[in-house]
Order: structure tokens, then sequence, then C-alpha cells
């Protein structure tokens, strides 16, 4: 599985090479043996699972973590043999979360990126300034220049962060995450960017991305990470599969390819559910949210903002609760477009559900390819507290002929609880919580096998 392709010369000087490097933290393995290499001009991206180990491997990259074994080589020199501002020239960082404490114009904050060549007490040479405003300009913000950073919108401040890598000046650029609070739009701004740039100066970069979408869009090269080990190396084309979804994200996927590039994407099915997995996160829940059509998306954000674990479902591809699930990272069933639920999506669903310390019923608008949400609901009410959120009349939401309505008051005389509040829910949930720290609530019903 790591068939890593012909590795380079080993007389050529590459920015990054890897062999064999193991991390740990205290005495847990965080990375297992891994090789990588990253060559001039080369845009790699790093990709795999939530705690798989690329922020580790990113950190060893630029010096942040001690390597316990294997070798770590920027440009050819080991990297306990590079003094910290000899590292600064040679490589630049894009942080998932920049921590700005204060709040400097864009310019100052750009001028960071200048450190590694400035004495202690030394002003801005010129090449300081022609470099800040070359930045600036490259990434269109000369005219924010003056403004604080926190004035700017999300995307212009992720601009900004990479202007400041750039200012830097450095062969290899290392980005964490860089869009991952971004839209789409601002998404491929960036990604399109950092290309242009890797293609204009010749920089290597090496970014971990979690949309393989989106790496198999920009990478010349997808290098994957599994719990620490790497698991596969090489072009997007060969590398994005069903089966690597499947096994490495626990994620059922259709692959498609865009007919006009061949570029292979993945169109996410249903996540495989990992009962264990739902069950040890920490936080209070499992908290299970039905809804569709936008109803359950503030509930679902509401919840994770507090700390609960949250799933839902089951829900149509491409509807606003199933993406913004999807940018949660949230376990979810979920059919495809705009067809009935299907067998397979219903199993995976109740699975769900009878994981669920709690359901909160959104007021979502039922129809005929959603109304199984209701009938699957109804052996729950009476066995987990379900609560119906903000319900709006239920005859302005029935587009079942009558079906919704009849699913809806089964709920409701089943022993469903109406909360017209955040503050009722936010009651609710805390009582459960107290509750369950006096191990004394009935456990919920088997799932279904499937
Ligand atoms: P990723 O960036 O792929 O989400 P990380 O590199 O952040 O993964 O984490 C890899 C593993 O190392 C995870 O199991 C994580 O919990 C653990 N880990 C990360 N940082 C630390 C740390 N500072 N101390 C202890 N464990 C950590
Ligand atoms: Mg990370």
């Amino acid at each position: 599985m790591t068939d890593a392709p012909s590795s380079p010369a080993t007389s050529e000087i590459l920015p990054v090479r890897l062999r064999g490097v193991s991390v740990r933290y205290d005495h847990r393995v965080a990375l297992h043996e891994v090789d990588l290499t990253v060559s001039p001009g080369e845009f790699v991206v790093l990709a795999g699972p939530n705690g798989s180990g690329k922020t580790t491997l990113l950190r060893v990259i630029l010096g942040f973590l001690p390597v316990a074994e294997g070798v770590a080589e920027l440009f050819g020199s080991r990297l306990d043999d590079l003094a910290v501002r000899e590292r600064a020239r040679l490589v630049a960082w894009v942080p998932q979360d920049e921590a700005v404490r204060d709040d400097p114009s864009v310019a100052e904050y750009v001028r960071y990126g200048r450190y590694p060549y400035r004495g202690r007490f030394e002003t801005e040479s010129a090449e300081d300034l022609r470099q800040v405003r070359g930045a600036l300009e490259e990434l269109d913000l000369a005219d924010r220049a003056h403004d604080g950073l926190l004035s700017l919108s999300g995307g212009e401040r992720q601009r900004a962060v990479l202007a400041r890598a750039l200012a830097q000046a450095t062969p290899l650029l290392l980005l964490d995450e860089p869009t991952s609070h971004l839209d789409i739009g601002h998404q491929l701004d960036i990604l399109e960017r950092v290309r242009l740039l890797s293609r204009r100066r010749g920089t290597a970069v090496l970014a971990a991305l979690h949309d393989l979408n989106l790496a198999a869009r920009f990478a010349d090269r997808v290098v994957i990470l599994s719990r620490g080990r790497k698991y596969d190396d090489g072009p997007p084309r060969d590398v994005l599969s069903e089966e690597l979804l499947a096994r490495v994200w626990g994620v059922s996927a259709d692959l498609r390819r865009d007919p006009r590039s061949g570029v292979p994407y993945l169109l996410p099915h249903h996540r495989l559910v990992e009962p264990a997995a739902v069950r040890s996160a920490p936080g209070f829940g499992p908290v299970h949210v039905v809804g569709g059509g936008g109803a359950a998306a503030p509930i679902l954000r509401w919840l994770v903002d507090r700390g609960y674990r949250a799933t839902t479902g089951a829900l149509h591809l491409l509807d606003t609760d199933a993406e913004t699930a999807q940018l949660l990272g949230l376990p979810m069933a979920v059919e495809l477009p705009f067809a009935p639920l299907g067998e397979e999506v219903r199993a995976a669903h109740r699975v769900l559900l009878g994981h669920a310390q709690a359901i909160v019923v959104a007021p979502f608008a039922i129809g005929p390819s959603n109304l199984a949400n209701l009938t699957d609901l109804e052996p729950y009410a009476g066995q987990v507290p379900v609560y119906l959120f903000n319900p709006t009349p239920i005859e302005s939401r029935d587009f079942a002929s009558g079906e919704g309505r009849r699913g809806w008051e089964k709920l409701r005389s089943g022993g469903a609880q109406e909360l017209g509040s955040w503050a009722a829910l936010e009651a609710a949930l805390h009582g459960l919580e107290a509750g369950r720290r006096l191990p004394s609530r009935p456990s919920p019903p088997a799932a279904t096998p499937t």
C-alpha cells in the first residue's frame, strides 16, 4: 500500500526527505516509520482522517517536534543541524488557525515574514520592503495594507497569512488545512494562488487538506496518512478510490471522473457507521438530529458549539443539512440527492438512532422522499427522550398528503416532547447529562440489524 513513486536519485537535493521517521507524544506513537519526499516545484497534498498525523508530520518538517527514529532532511541538511533562522529561510508555514494576539495592520503582519532576514535591531532593508510590497500585490491586498488584520473577512485574512508566508521568500511552503474555514469559492481561490506560486517560483508545497476532491484537483501527488502510517503515495488518479475512502475514512462513496480532465472525484454516499467511535468520543451524546432542507443545520452547529456529540440523518446529499454535517465531521446517514430514502440508508439511520442518548426533531418539511424519517423514529419515542424542537404547525410542512401529519401525531402521542426555545433545549439536555452521571437512564432500543 505504500509503494512510493520511484525515489529520486540520492544526489538530488530535495526540499523534504523523511526516512523512517517515527514521532511520539509521551509514549504514544503519532507517526510510524514514515518515508516522504517533496521535489522542487511539486504540490504535494497530505490527506488523512482527523488524528492521522498530518499536523504532526508538518511540525516535524518545521523542526518543532523531535524525531524519535529516522532521519528528517531539509534541502539536504539534517533538520537538527539547521539553526532556527536558517530553517526560517528555507520553509514558511501557514497554520490552520493563525492566532493573532493584537491587531496589526495587514502590512505590519506581512512584515513578520521578514524576521529571518533581519538582525535584532536592524531596520528594514530595501529587499524587505520589496518583498512585502510584492506579496501584498500578489495577493490583491495592496489596498488593504493599512487596515487592521482583524477587520478582514475570512478569505482576505487567509490571503494575508499566505502573503506573510510569501514575503518570507522560502523555496518550501507548508500549509495546514489552509481552507478549512472558507467557503468553496475562497477555498478554490487560495489553492489556485498557491498552485500558481509553486508553478511561477518553483516553490515546493506540502499542504494538509481534508477535502479529497480539492486534493485531486490541485495536487501533483497525494500522500495518505492513516493512524500515523503512510498508507499510499502517488498521483491523485492512482490513489483516490472508493476502496481508499471505505478503508481509511469509513465512508462509502462513488468514484466519478471529470470527463474533461479525467480528474477523479468522490461522491460520498453515507458514513459506514462505527458505533464504537460514535460512543467513545468525548462530550455528552450522541444527540441525534432528524431534519432536512436546512432545518437541522442550526441545531447541529449549536450542539457542536456546546461540546455535545451529534449525529444526523437521514438526509440527502447536497442538502444544506448534509453539507453542514459534513463540514462539522458528524456521522450521518445520507441518500443520493432527491431519491427516496433507500433501505441501506434507513438501516444506517436506525443504527444512529439506536446509539442516541436523545433525539431532536427539527421542524423539517416532510415529503414522500423523507417520510421514512418519521416512521423510523416511532419505535424510539418513549425509549429515548425525543424532542420536537421549535415545531411550526405540521400542516404547513406536510407535503406527503396527510402522512406527515399522521407521523407527527404518533410521535407526540408516543411521548415526544415539544420544546419551544434554545433555552428549553439546553435545560433538557443538561438534565439528561446530569442524570447520566448517575448511571440510571434506560438503555436505548437495540439497533435494527441490517
Ligand atoms: P491530524 O492533523 O491528522 O488531525 P495530528 O497530527 O494533530 O493529526 O494528531 C495525530 C495524533 O497525535 C492524534 O492521535 C493526536 O491526538 C495526537 N497528538 C497531536 N498533538 C498532540 C500533543 N501535543 N500531545 C499529545 N498527543 C498529540
Ligand atoms: Mg491537523
